[in-house]
């Protein structure tokens, strides 16, 4: 699933087409991704700005409302301009034959912009969904969110404050938990937890002062340079255009259970932990 630096990516790449655009027509092909009355609500509404909170792409509408949308586990989002050029992005599909420029079986929604251009939605198994709502469904919605780690509101006080909500929780589910911390998944847990030498299984509350400190730091520091390289792509993640993340090439343990440590050089564990895999390294994690 595209975590937190893959969809700031795919809105990045959105924010610069779409802004100021006006939504004409909706073609629904999987009515259950998309809430009720879509396609008449979307008709004539105005792009005023996409954001992000946690993993959710946020257009804000100019009359007030707002267009939800969550990638999930197959979702991509591509803006195709009047000449066929793609930006945007999500979970890679690699069915022979298939073109994230093109409408095909994985389109499952297809939104027309007035004077040219569409966004499509792909995806593969319908996870994925796309939803207006009012100010007051939004304000619903995002304040179920936990903190966003790149934000001021991250402050090593904040972290101290809500590790002790969850003190049992063994630190990586406590990373991944989206009503704690936003936007954090399965790459980004496991590659801070290496980077902070913290392993995955200790309960939050066992952190020493040291160690919380060192993990908030690696956290942001990791997010911020997967932003800035576009992403990681191993499995999750490709851009609109077909080019991976460049974050696949930082990865420390992500999918790389079974191999020797970069740091140690001792063979790295594979655990399952809440039915993810989670790799990290018992000589360098604590
Ligand atoms: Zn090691």
């Amino acid at each position: 699933m595209p975590e937190l630096p893959e969809v700031q990516t795919v809105v990045n790449h959105l924010a610069n087409k779409i802004i100021g655009k006006v939504f004409l027509v909706a073609q629904v092909k999987a009515p259950k991704m998309v809430s009720h009355n879509f396609a008449a609500q979307i008709k004539n509404a105005r792009v005023s700005g996409v954001s992000r909170r946690g993993k959710m792409i946020i257009i804000t509408l100019a009359d007030g409302r707002y267009l939800l949308s969550h990638l999930k586990m197959t979702g991509q989002m591509i803006y195709l301009d009047k000449l066929g050029k793609a930006s945007g992005g999500g979970h890679p599909i690699t069915f022979t034959g298939f073109d994230v420029t093109k409408p095909n079986q994985f389109t499952r929604i297809i939104l027309d912009f007035k004077n040219g251009g569409q966004l499509l939605f792909h995806d593969i198994r319908k996870f994925g969904w796309l939803k207006i709502v009012n100010t007051q469904q939004f304000q619903q919605i995002v304040s179920k969110y936990g903190v966003e780690p790149l934000t001021q509101e991250f402050s090593l006080n904040k972290f101290k404050e809500i590790l002790a909500k969850r003190p049992k929780l063994k630190i990586k589910q406590f990373l991944m938990e989206q009503g704690l911390i936003a936007g954090i998944g399965n790459i980004y847990a496991d590659e801070s937890l290496f980077d902070s030498s913290i392993h995955p299984l200790r309960p939050a509350f066992k952190l020493k002062d040291e160690e919380i400190k060192g993990l908030r730091q690696s956290i942001i520091k990791k997010l911020r340079q997967a932003i800035k390289l576009g992403g990681t792509s191993v499995n999750t993640f490709v851009s609109a255009s077909g080019e991976r993340g460049g974050f696949v090439a930082k990865l420390k343990v992500y999918q790389r259970g079974g191999q020797p440590c970069l740091r140690c050089h001792s063979i790295l564990s594979k655990i399952k932990l809440g039915g993810r895999g989670t790799v990290f390294c018992s000589n360098c994690q604590k």
